[in-house]
């Protein structure tokens, strides 16, 4: 399995460290029936839980691991408006007014999120506010050009800001260009995602945990098979991200070349002194750069950088890990240089070819949402309302997505890994000017 075969990844993440789980639930164990099995309790899988139970139907989780034990509980808790793609594949494929109608959903996201936290009372650390920065004159212009786009076309109000000026959301001598927005904002993601497993259950959904599917039988009933169980449904979704194939072949072999599993990585300080924190991001923004390979951050509740950064491609954590995210934090931050850093961790994200993400069917009733390619915090959640309007016979909004086409990393199974790498090589020279 990708995460459990990497010891760094498994290292306890300070979101662990900072809740206190219930109890296991107990695997399944026998034959049940329901309307939909979800493969998958993370933000996507417990989304669509929560939608479709309710509108009334009897819903099964199955989860590998435990709730949120993949990238929902172990990602940088940046809820980001918009997609990792751009707006540029809903224009070119689908034409304006269906970008539009993605636009507008992303902005739904958000909200749906904030919906739940205060729906469901889940105490969550949510900040508003979210600074995109560059690091280079060429990327200064990338990022300007990006958000009078979003402005002009999509309404999103950001205040950019050059030179000087960007000190004051941000102080660093890094970055040459910045744009503030407050759609956007961060949360912590785990304590997010165990609030929404209670909303679930108190819905009537059944979770059950350390439940690996390893295959799907389909058809007018579909019948997914754990070790020890088995869960025989009218509808299945797919929230398993980069590790569902992972468990068995069989699950849904056709989705896993259209993903790449690729590792990301973050590191959590000792707790700072609050005035540091207020000097160095005064609005408390989560912060991201436009590198292919970006650096993204925050400070958490209790005063740590959350400092995320570096990528590996080939699922095998980068050596040096730790000294090499100390020595970025470091140059952003000189005054970070020597602080004691207390976690180290990462995960897996799932990232389509042209970074959007890819939701579909498997014939009529076996559902999937994957290729949220490192921006799903906020999207999970509609995504997961999207599949239960489609599997009550709503379809048209999760159409707008299941319309885009995406294609297979090149190369087949074994030779994908190097095409990518070859091509990341490429945009980390261009990162460099
Ligand atoms: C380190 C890191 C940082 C990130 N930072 C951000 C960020 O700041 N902002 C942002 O928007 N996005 C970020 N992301 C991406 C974001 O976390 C994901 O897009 C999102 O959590 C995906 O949710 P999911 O439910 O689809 O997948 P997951 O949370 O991975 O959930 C899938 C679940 O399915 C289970 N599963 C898989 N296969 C099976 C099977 N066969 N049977 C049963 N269960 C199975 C897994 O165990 C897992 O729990 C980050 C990701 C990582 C790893």
């Amino acid at each position: 399995m990708l995460l459990a075969s990497d010891t760094q990844l498994n290292q306890k993440s300070y979101y662990e460290a900072s809740v206190t789980r219930p109890a296991v639930m107990a695997p399944l164990k026998g034959a049940i029936q329901a309307d939909v099995v979800v493969v998958g309790a993370g933000f996507s899988g417990l989304s669509a839980a929560i939608e479709l139970a309710q509108r009334g139907l009897s819903v099964v989780v199955l989860e590998a691991d435990r709730v949120c034990g993949g990238a929902s509980g172990r990602n940088g808790g940046q809820a980001i408006v918009g997609f990792a793609s751009g707006q540029e594949p809903f224009e070119q494929q689908l034409g304006p007014a269906v970008a539009r109608k993605a636009w507008d959903m992303s902005l739904e996201a958000i909200n749906l999120m904030d919906e739940r936290i205060a729906k469901h009372g889940i105490a969550c650390d949510r900040v508003k506010g979210y600074l995109y920065v560059a690091d280079s004159a060429r990327k200064a212009r990338a990022l300007e050009a990006d958000m009078q786009s979003l402005e002009s076309v999509y309404g999103l109000k950001t205040e950019f800001a050059v030179g000087t000026d960007v000190q004051r959301h941000i102080q660093s001598n890094t970055y040459c260009a910045s744009a503030y927005e407050t759609v956007s904002g961060h949360i912590h993601p785990l304590k997010f995602g165990m609030g929404l497993a209670r909303a679930a259950l108190s819905l009537g959904v059944k979770i059950y945990e350390h439940s690996a599917v390893v295959g799907i039988a389909r058809g007018a009933s579909l019948v997914a098979s754990t070790a020890q169980g088995q869960v025989t449904a009218r509808f299945g979704v797919l929230a398993g991200n980069c590790t569902l194939a992972e468990y068995g072949p069989k699950v849904a072999p056709e989705l896993t070349p259209r993903i790449m599993p690729v590792g990301t990585y973050i590191v959590g300080t000792a707790p700072l002194d609050p005035a540091l924190c207020r000097q160095l991001i005064p609005s408390r923004s989560a912060v991201c750069d436009n590198n292919f390979i970006l650096d993204y951050f925050r400070f958490s509740a209790d005063h740590r950088m959350l400092f995320g950064g570096r990528v590996s491609y080939s699922t095998k954590t980068p050596a040096n890990l730790e000294v090499l995210m100390r020595k970025r934090m470091g140059q952003i931050f000189p005054a970070l240089t020597d602080i004691a850093i207390e976690f180290v961790w990462g995960g897996f994200v799932d990232i389509s070819m042209n970074r959007a993400p890819d939701f579909g069917r498997l014939g009529n009733n076996l559902y999937y949402l994957q290729g949220f390619s490192g921006h799903g915090v906020a999207l999970t959640s509609l995504a997961g309302k999207l599949v239960a309007e489609a599997v009550a016979g709503q379809a048209e909004r999760f159409d707008v997505f299941a319309g885009l086409k995406h294609h297979e990393f090149p190369g087949g199974p074994w030779l994908r890994m190097p095409s990518l790498v070859l091509g990341t090589l490429y945009h980390r020279l261009r990162d460099l000017l």
